[in-house]
Order: C-alpha cells, then structure tokens, then sequence
C-alpha cells in the first residue's frame, strides 16, 4: 500500500481524536515571548474550538499520535480488535504541523493524544518528545495539552508536565465496576495515582514559588493549567448521582480543573452489552450545569441528586430550577436581604448578577425593574424572589410552575 501523506494522515489522526472532549486551555497561563526566541504567545481538519470558562473561543489543533492501540477498551473506536484504518505520526510530523499551524495563525496551541504503541512507556515518550521538541528545540511558547498515559512511569509524566500547559488522564468510566468491565487492561487505581502524581508536583511547584518569591529565584514550571479528565457519559449502566459523586471525589482528591463529560458514541462492532444508540446531548448538557453547581454555586452533590429520579437529573430543565421546584418552602428569597451565597441558589442568578445584587443595594433598595436591568430575564427569577414593590403571591406554590419553563412543543414537519 502506497504510504499516505502528511494530510491523508492528519484526516485519519484528527478524526480519531473527536471523540475526546478534554481539549479546553482554561486555566493556563501566558506564555510571554518578548524577550525570547519564542515564536508568539497564548493563555492558553484537527482544529477543535473550545470555550474557556471567561468565553474566549480558543483554537487547538486537536490529534492524536497515532490511532493503533494494544488495548481495548470496549468502548472505544480504536481498541485493537475494532476494524479501523490505523495510522501514525512520528514526532517531527506532529512538531512540523503544530509549526505550520501556529504560524499561519490557524491554532494557538496543540492537543495531543495517543493510542497505545509497544508499551505505556514508549507512548510516553512519542508524546513527550513531540513537547520538548516544540519547547526547547523551536522555541514554541502556545499552548500544549498533553494526554498522558496512566500507565507510565512517573517521572515520564513529570517530565511532561515541564513543558505542557495541561496535563489530562481520563478517568473514563465513573465507576471501577464499568472499568474492570469495559476497560480491563486499566485500573481505576493505577489512573488515580497518575493523578495524584500530577497534583503532588503541581502543589511542589506552588509551595516553591511561594518559598521563593523572596529570594526572586524562578522555579520551574509544572502544568500551570492543571490537570484534567474525561468521563464517558451513558456507556455503562452509571447514574448520573454515580457521576456527579465521581467527579466530586475528583475534584476534591485531586485538585482537576475539570472533569469533561462526554457523551458515549457507538462504535462500529460493539459488544452487545453496550448501548446501541448514544445518551441524549443534553444529558451532558445537564451534567455540566449540575457540576457547575457544586463547583461555582454552593450546593452539595446530595443537594443536587436528591431531587433526581432514580439518580437521573430531570432532562426537561436545569437541575438548579429542579432543585428550586422541590425546595419551595425556601422561596421567595427577598433579594435586598439574602446573602450572597443565597442569592445563587436563585434560579436565574449567576454568581456575576449575585455580585451585582450585593454591590447595588448597597445604595438603593431592588425593585423587579432594577433586577431587570442586572439579569438577562426576570422570566426565570420572578417566582423566586420578593423585591421592593413585588411579591409572587401565589406564583411560588403554583402547581403548574414547571410547565412554565418548559419550551413550547414543536410540531414535526410534514414529509413531502
Ligand atoms: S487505551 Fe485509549 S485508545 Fe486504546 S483502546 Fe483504550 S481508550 Fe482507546
């Protein structure tokens, strides 16, 4: 077979990646170049759009080193036994597109993955040459998400995190159970203790600038964006209270900057026991606000899941209004009077109109037309709360009050 060029490749390489969702730069420092030999800067087809949480767009160029793998994972479109066309980049490849890229303005950083070649160790390696080559041989100052392999050595995963801005190592299933089953070449363990490897010299490098900040001794850098994960959302027979529990302990154990739901997709010649067709998208949709929740807003993970059926959030609104909807004996909130951490458990109120509640009745007692004026609609707020010259009345205990939320049913169209 005649060997595929570099884009052939890039088509093969990048579609691979799409599946996994951890590719935002949230988090990340500048990378000044003034000064240095370095070819521009950033906070921070293949090329994957991802938000970070102050709304900037960033574009990555989102691969993977190669799609052939000595595991598989059930789950996954490219486990050794599933029958897709592999492919492989060597390290110049993936330095020399990342180059091209940057230079004509296409990306501002990189996000590579890998399947599994020869052995975790060797893959290790693959991913980072291709990061030290981009740091210290080409002066690359953008930014790179580097998904390391759990099974590694240790110090191959220090070694990366000296030169990447991210670090990520998917945790996959939400439970060991779904693990041992779909997965059984990984171990739930041998996953955390990279993560907790990864925290361990993220702290270090923390307590060292701290120490040596007097001394104006610069110390090194270790994945000043964090760490992060990927769970598969609707693949096994996992709740959502099971994940949001996960990514709770995570968060807590591990110090992530994100845990990065991702729908399950069916892969060609699944095994039987796994879904058909995948999970609704708003599930993931619904897992996110509810991990915003307890991440931005206060709540406990039980808060959240105790208004879910059978562990599963109401798919039909947020899990903020559902938990408002079952908590009515606490509303309506006066909005002149509660504290901060009150006011975000308002449906409707974001910590930014929170902050700015608090700031403006410093001067002036709320009416609703002054709440008008801080929030983007009162539609969702007004049953909630009491301000000066409004009250809900009955509004609050209405029996129907969910069916206001809820959008209108939309006919299907008629074939032709
Ligand atoms: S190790 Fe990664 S690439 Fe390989 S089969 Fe498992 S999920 Fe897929």
């Amino acid at each position: 077979m005649a060997r595929r060029t570099l884009i052939q490749k890039l088509e093969i390489l990048a579609d691979a990646a799409k599946y996994d969702a951890s590719c935002a730069s949230s988090g990340s420092k500048k990378r000044n170049s003034v000064g240095t030999k370095g070819i521009g800067s950033t906070e921070g087809m293949g090329i994957c759009h991802s938000y970070a949480p102050d709304g900037r767009c960033i574009s990555l160029l989102k691969i993977l080193l190669t799609n052939f793998c000595i595991f598989d994972c059930r789950y996954c479109i490219n486990r050794s036994s599933s029958n897709v066309q592999r492919e492989r980049f060597s390290v110049d490849e993936v330095v020399k597109l990342t180059l091209d890229f940057y230079k004509r303005n296409y990306i501002e950083g990189l996000f590579l993955s890998s399947g599994i070649i020869r052995s975790p160790n060797y893959t290790m390696e693959q991913l980072l040459e291709v990061a030290r080559s981009l740091r210290e041989d080409h002066g690359f100052r953008g930014y790179i998400h580097l998904k390391t392999i759990a099974e590694a050595d240790p110090e191959l995963i220090r070694l990366a995190g000296i030169h990447a801005d991210r670090l990520s190592v998917n945790v996959e299933l939400p439970s060991e159970q779904g693990l041992t089953h779909y997965a059984p070449e990984k171990s739930g363990q041998t996953i955390r203790k990279a993560m907790a490897d990864i925290r361990y010299e993220i702290d270090n490098v923390k307590d060292a600038q701290t120490s040596r900040i007097l001394k104006r001794a610069k110390p090194p850098a270790f994945a000043p964006g964090g760490q992060s994960t990927q769970m598969i959302v609707g693949a096994d027979m996992s709740s959502d209270a099971d994940i949001l529990h996960s990514s709770a302990r995570l968060y807590a154990g591990y110090g992530l900057k994100r845990v990065y739901y991702s729908a399950y997709s069916p892969v060609p010649d699944a095994s039987a026991d796994l879904p058909p067709i995948r999970p609704p998208l708003i599930r993931e949709h619904r897992l996110y606000q509810a991990d915003w929740m307890f991440r931005f807003y206060g709540f406990t993970t039980a808060e959240i899941t105790s208004v879910a059926d059978n562990g599963m959030l109401d798919l039909d609104i947020d899990p903020k209004l559902s938990w408002a909807l079952r908590n009515r004996g606490l509303f309506p909130m006066d909005i002149n009077r509660a504290s901060y951490q009150e006011l975000l458990r308002i449906p409707g109120l974001g910590p930014t109109s929170a902050k700015r509640i608090v700031a403006a009745r410093r001067h002036t007692r709320l009416t609703l037309d002054d709440l008008g004026r801080i929030v983007r609609s009162l539609k969702t707020v007004r049953p909630f709360i009491t301000a000066s010259g409004w009250s809900p009345g009955k509004l609050t205990d209405t029996l129907d009050l969910k069916q206001r939320f809820l959008p209108a049913p939309k006919q299907l169209d008629l074939f032709a």
